[in-house]
């Protein structure tokens, strides 16, 4: 005799259908015949919720089901008797959607992982070359990440059916909360493996080789593909972000970008006359030529001695005049500036 189709499910006749598709993902992956190869009982379950859902997950059927029974929707079944692959077929999108990648959550591929890499100033010249630590996730191997020392995987619960909800009755109210004994997983591990407790997954200490790249600035993110987290081996491991902090850059200098700003003090002399001067630049000192009559916050631009470009290109050392006016002078330098003045009122 046939199970009352709602009793296979673990749901309540009033549940909805959200409920019931729920109910039936749950009971399909614990007992997945994918999941579970050569085991006839996991097989007959899945094969049993197949039929029910078939049933229940269909407005026009369920009606019938629940005014006629079992005898409503005779002949009407398709998955009734059938093999494993009809059922399958039958379902369709359904079993990609709960299969392609876990049922509960649509990854394609693992988690991906993100560190931050710390960069000293003297790294974006050059670029550099840098091995970190990482923690990262991997299938266990020992159990083929199924989790159980026989490699069986999760057998569905006993308490809740495989629905990971139990249904409670208190006088007129019928409540259905998470399963206390599996934790509304819906499945359970009878035989945790001992090299990583049940997880199917064990987190592996590993030195990875990062490229600083020349130019490098704070918040730059480089993504690379499958350096991630992989806890199940069917999908591909995620990703790894780094995201780069660049020291600043040191005293005088001032960073924006390829850039580099710094002040330039400058005595009144030269910057009236105009004149060579000698000031620190990234690769040593370098020969800046002040034209006549430079004003104080003028701009001269040293081009390509800034830092490099990601693109290619260097970018360019601005130094910005500082004008350097003399502490009161004595003697001759005095008369000097004194008969300076002097002129400036004749000629003014
Ligand atoms: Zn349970
Ligand atoms: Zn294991």
């Amino acid at each position: 005799m046939k199970r009352d189709y709602y009793e296979v499910l673990g749901v309540e006749r009033t549940s909805d259908a959200t409920r019931i598709k729920k109910a039936f993902r749950r009971i399909a992956l614990a007992h997945h015949p994918d999941q579970n190869p050569d085991d006839p009982e996991a097989a007959q379950i899945f094969r049993e919720a197949s039929e029910a859902y078939e049933v229940l997950g269909d407005t026009e059927k369920r009606d019938l089901y629940d005014r006629y029974g079992h005898e409503g929707v005779e002949g009407r079944v398709q998955t009734a008797g059938a093999d494993l692959h009809d059922i399958f077929s039958h379902f369709g999108d359904f079993f990609g959607d709960l299969f392609g990648g876990g049922p509960f959550q649509k990854a394609r591929k693992g988690r991906d992982l993100r560190v931050r890499l710390d960069v000293p100033f003297a790294e974006v010249l050059t670029g550099a070359e840098r091995s970190i630590s990482l923690r990262r996730h991997r299938p266990c191997q020992p159990c083929g990440a199924t989790g159980s020392e026989t490699k069986q995987g999760p057998e569905a619960c006993g308490m809740c059916s495989g629905t990971g909800q139990v249904v409670q009755r208190q006088g007129l109210f019928v409540m259905s909360t998470t399963c206390p004994r599996c934790e509304g997983a819906g499945g359970v591990i009878k035989d945790p493996c001992s090299a990583c407790d049940g997880a199917g997954a064990v987190v592996q200490a590993g030195d990875l080789m990062i490229q600083v790249p020349a130019g490098v600035s704070s918040g730059l993110q480089v993504r690379l593909r499958g350096e991630g987290d992989q806890s199940n081996p069917q999908l591909p491991p995620g990703d790894l972000l780094v995201v780069f902090r660049v020291e600043d850059a040191p005293e005088p200098w001032v960073r924006d970008g390829a850039d580099l700003h710094q002040p330039l003090p400058l005595d009144l002399p030269t910057a009236v006359l105009g004149g060579d001067v000698e000031i620190e630049g990234l690769d040593g000192p370098v020969v800046l030529s002040v034209p006549p009559g430079t004003g104080e916050g003028t701009v001269l631009p040293l081009r390509d001695l800034g830092l490099p470009h990601p693109a290619g290109h260097r970018g360019d050392l601005l130094a910005h005049v500082q004008l350097q006016v003399p502490r009161p002078v004595e003697g001759e330098a005095r008369e000097l500036w004194q008969a300076l003045k002097n002129q400036q009122g004749e000629t003014g």
